[in-house]
């Protein structure tokens, strides 16, 4: 990556962006001419995609720059439609990156399938039945998808877990029984509802109930990612805040995450802006991302931050973030959705371990922008110059007067779709 090009990336129009990013050699002539077209979506794929399609919906796509994971460097595809959160991780990424940037531990990819089954007599005596025939279970969940099994992945282990009635909302006892499975490349719902789906008649003959449901669980605790970053004070100063105060007021805001839902689930869903950007220009199921960060972050009984943010002995500042990514490199639409095609090609195809990476940085650095810029001048400053843009272009502006109006509109006294009307109706024809 030669990043000279990238220099004012922003200040660039979009046909510079995509010539400085071919000059850093980032992407090819061949991604030039994918990139002229809009990656579109051809209209017998998009068909073939969902059910009763009528037309292709787009989104604004860009890339995050200056993203130091694990000692490599990567300009991240991200497909959004709020402004802001793409300068951010970038001014994120490159504050990270002068700090040695990002590091990352991603456990083994293991996926759980899991088989509800109501009406059981003993559920102690099931669940130990269920134990017991671990490997019956296993070989029989494993025929039900045996290319998995030929990749080197399939059916790993069996846990059961008996759950008591509910007299209080009148629920009656359930055994389910979880299916540990290892998918490989593939974020697997497939496999895995087909395993679960697979095993039902074995397992109601074995513990004499009936099964209510087999399917993947998006609680992915066994897929589990980790990004670590540590930042010298010397990062952190701004005009009016010391690099020692902007430090301990992340610190600060971390902890009023910790405690208060209130507080959690905005600083999540600020984590969440940059890791669904990302997921869905990978072609991956955000729907599903989302679920599985939302119910990590209630772990304790309790919704909480996502992210942690310390002091360290030497007095730097050390973020972590660890949500479940049951993302994949392969499988739904990934390999036919040009889009998701081209990200993939733009991260250098990396494995879905190394894509789990990627993913979950740009979630730490996303929440470290938004939490800097709330606890320093406030985030209407940066957020508000950027909306300002679509108030214009709301207001009817085109071409040049885009910027004509973004420019009077951020110097206003009220940055709002009126004003932005009133300077455009001045505007000389
Ligand atoms: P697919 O079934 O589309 O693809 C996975 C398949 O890719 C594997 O079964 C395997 O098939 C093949 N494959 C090729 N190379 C590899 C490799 N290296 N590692 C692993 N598999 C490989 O996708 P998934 O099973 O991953 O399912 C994802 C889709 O399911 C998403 O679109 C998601 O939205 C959807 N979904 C999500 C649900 C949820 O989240 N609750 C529920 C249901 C569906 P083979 O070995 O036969 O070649």
């Amino acid at each position: 990556m030669e990043k000279q090009h990238l220099h004012k990336f922003y200040q660039k129009n979009r046909t510079e962006r995509i010539e400085a990013l071919a000059a850093a050699n980032i992407i090819s002539e061949e991604d030039k001419l994918a990139l002229t077209d809009h990656l579109a979506l051809p209209e017998e794929t998009a068909n073939h995609m969902i059910e009763n399609q009528i037309a292709t919906y787009q989104l604004p796509y860009g890339v995050g720059l200056n993203f130091l994971i694990d000692g490599k460097e990567y300009a991240v595809p991200m497909a959004m439609e709020e402004p802001s959160v793409i300068a951010a991780a970038s001014s994120a990424a490159k504050i990270i990156s002068q700090a040695g940037g990002f590091e990352t531990t991603i456990q083994e990819r293991t996926m759980i399938g899991q088989i509800v089954l109501k009406d059981v007599p003993d559920l102690e005596a099931a669940k130990q039945v269920v134990l017991d025939h671990t490997e019956d279970i296993l070989q029989k969940a494993n025929e039900a998808h045996p290319s998995i099994v030929k990749r080197g992945g399939g059916a790993k282990a069996v846990e059961a877990r008996p759950i008591a009635a509910d007299d209080q909302v009148q629920t009656p006892d359930f055994l389910v029984v979880h299916l540990h499975i290892e998918t490989l490349e593939a974020m697997g719902a497939n496999i895995i509802d087909t395993m679960a789906e697979a095993i039902k008649p074995y397992l109601e003959s074995l513990t004499n109930g009936a099964a209510l449901m087999g399917i993947l669980s998006n609680y992915a605790t066994e897929c589990l990612a980790t990004a670590r970053c540590q930042i010298p004070v010397s990062l952190l100063a701004r005009a009016d805040y010391s690099g020692e105060e902007v430090r301990d007021r992340i610190i600060e805001a971390c902890q009023i995450a910790i405690v208060d839902p209130y507080r959690a689930t905005t600083h999540n869903k600020g984590i969440m802006n940059g890791i669904d950007a990302v997921v869905l220009a990978t072609g991956n199921d955000f729907r599903s991302i989302e679920a599985g960060a939302h119910a990590y972050a209630a772990r304790s009984g309790q919704y909480r931050s996502l992210t942690n943010w310390t002091k360290a002995e030497n007095g730097d500042l050390v973020g972590t973030l660890t949500i479940p990514l049951a993302i994949g490199t392969v499988g739904g639409s990934i390999s036919i959705h040009p889009g998701a095609k081209f990200s993939h090609k733009l991260l250098g195809n990396p494995s879905a371990k190394e894509l789990e990476s990627i993913i979950v940085s740009v979630g730490l650095g996303q929440n470290f922008s938004a939490i800097k810029a709330l606890v320093t001048e406030g985030i209407q400053k940066g957020h508000m110059g950027l909306h300002a843009k679509s108030l214009a272009i709301s207001a009817g502006a085109k071409g040049e007067q885009v910027d004509v109006v973004t420019e009077k509109l951020k110097q206003s006294k009220n940055m709002n779709l009126a004003t932005a009307k009133e300077i455009l109706e001045q505007l000389p024809n």
